[in-house]
């Protein structure tokens, strides 16, 4: 199989990773619930990664909470810094992991900058939004249905500049492109674990510089005496018995990275981004590409996405077809009654893949 599906998930993960966690499996208790050796191991095991994870994205180890996805940060992050009723700036970008929290909330949303791969009009209409007077932002690093890349580091500062808290989505672009807490200066940055951070399912990250609200309460091995949630990171926001095995993938996946070169990664996805690009094109397919495009791109087919999908699957070349939970992003491009047929490269892109999705489209249009 040809996998081109890397915006919901990195599937062929690197070696290192399931070595990772077998070795885990075999050898980890439970973390911070005892000193018996098998727990030791189990507590080292989630300090590397922590300690991994704070050196790559530029923050103390202590800011790095362990979650069980993106999904699962977003929810942190909203908690604390939407009330009920709070008017919240997003791009026109955004994912239902955060849309829906924010609905949830009853939040006064303000969607700003909606066309693709524009910088001036996103970071206009987001500095509109922001004078306008907001509680909070929340904004995508990269748009996971059409690899737009945002202009976070300026967006960031716009918050700074009118002082209002921000929290970067990260999903799509943790491990693939620079992500720095220190740079940003956000209040929470979330990414899940399993996508381009190659680590396994039920792995994510919440970068805190500020003390979150909890969303569950529970054990943490520190504390027992007290009935509150400990008031220091990360306690206050990982209760319960952590994924050890799955940490333990997810500090392979982020060792494996720096020890290839994020930047080296990249260059290769992006070109199979060029090349795909200049492909759909030659056969008269509708692409939506522009400056500042990441490794993932979506099409309308001139059949049914769905179908066009599922004929690829047929072909041995798996992609996503549909709204990829994300309407909001096909309402700035115009495309939620379609849907869009998405392909997203990965860390093991190659010019075979692009020959084999160029082979099998032409045999879908022939
Ligand atoms: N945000 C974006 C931009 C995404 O693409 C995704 C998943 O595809 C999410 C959030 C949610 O990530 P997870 O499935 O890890 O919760």
């Amino acid at each position: 199989m040809i996998y081109l599906d890397n915006g919901a998930t990195s599937f062929h993960k690197p070696a290192v990773v399931r070595q990772a966690m077998l070795r885990a499996m075999d050898r980890c208790a439970n973390p911070g619930r005892g000193g018996y050796p098998a727990a030791m191991a189990a507590a080292e095991t989630v300090f590397r990664c922590r300690e991994r994870a704070a050196d790559f994205f530029e923050c103390e180890s202590q800011q790095v909470v362990f979650t069980s996805n993106c999904t699962h940060g977003l929810n942190i992050a909203v908690e604390t810094l939407v009330k009920p009723g709070a008017r919240v700036v997003i791009s026109g970008f955004e994912h239902n992991a955060v849309t829906r929290p924010l609905h949830t909330r009853k939040a006064r949303i303000r969607v700003a900058g909606r066309r693709l791969f524009d910088w001036e009009n996103t970071l206009e209409e987001f500095e509109d939004g922001l004078k306008a007077g907001a509680d909070a932002a929340v904004f995508t690093h990269v748009s996971n249905v059409f690899g737009y890349i945002l202009p976070v580091e300026e967006m960031a500062a716009l918050c700074r500049q009118y002082g209002v808290p921000f929290v970067v989505d990260a999903a799509q672009s943790a491990g693939t492109l620079p992500v720095s807490l220190k740079k940003l200066g956000a209040d929470f940055i979330a990414m899940p674990g399993h996508k381009g951070l190659l680590g396994p399912q039920g792995t994510g990250i919440l970068l805190c510089n500020r003390l979150p609200e909890p969303l569950m309460w529970g054990g943490t091995g520190s504390e027992s005496e007290n009935q509150d949630m400990p008031d220091f990171l990360p306690d206050r926001a990982e209760a319960g018995t952590l994924n050890v095995v799955g940490i333990a993938g997810l500090g392979a996946g982020i060792g494996y990275l720096q020890h290839k070169g994020i930047e080296n990664i990249y260059r290769r996805e992006h070109q199979a981004l060029l090349r795909c690009i200049k492909d759909l094109q030659k056969r008269g397919l509708r692409v939506f590409s522009g400056d500042h495009q990441s490794a993932t791109i979506s099409f309308v087919s001139n059949g049914d996405c769905e179908k066009t999908a599922q004929l690829l699957a047929e072909s041995g070349i798996a992609v996503r077809a549909g709204l990829h939970c994300a309407p909001l992003a096909h309402e700035s491009a115009g495309t939620l009654e379609t849907g869009t047929v998405r392909i997203s490269f990965g860390h093991d892109a190659n010019p075979g893949q692009n020959e084999a999705l160029y082979r099998a489209i032409a045999k879908i249009a022939g």
